[in-house]
């Protein structure tokens, strides 16, 4: 691989695939719709942090059970965290739910509803 990682190539020949607009990106899409598809973005920082607020709650909920289940596994336990993520209009529908065995505890967070609209203009994460 040649070190061409960086850059951004726009073929005028092209046609976006999106608005019709001459010069394309490799993905077909003009620079402006690129962009627009990046602020559009759904998932991004904001969801993040609502998956992570959520695993802590559910997290110091079941830290004494957790510490229990653990001393009485003979010091091994496996916990699952689950994410579930819904799209819709804009804004991400975040619940996590917490999994661990011995006892066989299962709950969820409450829904949270984020939307990343307020994100700055290229603050990408993909
Ligand atoms: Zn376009």
């Amino acid at each position: 691989m040649e070190g061409k990682a960086a850059a951004i190539k726009i073929n005028m020949d092209k046609k976006c695939v999106r608005c019709g607009e001459a010069g394309a990106l490799e993905s077909g899409y003009c620079m402006g719709c690129a962009t627009k598809l990046i602020t559009d973005m759904a998932i991004g920082p904001h969801t993040l942090s609502a998956i992570q607020h959520q695993i802590g709650v559910l997290f110091r909920e079941y830290q004494r059970k957790i510490d229990k289940t653990v001393k009485a596994c003979g010091n091994e336990l496996s916990i699952t965290f689950k994410v579930e993520l819904k799209v819709l209009n804009n804004q991400v529908a975040v619940q996590t739910g917490i999994d661990f065995t011995a006892e066989k505890i299962k709950d969820k967070a409450e829904v949270a509803m984020v939307s990343e609209i307020q994100g700055g203009l290229f603050e990408t994460e993909r």
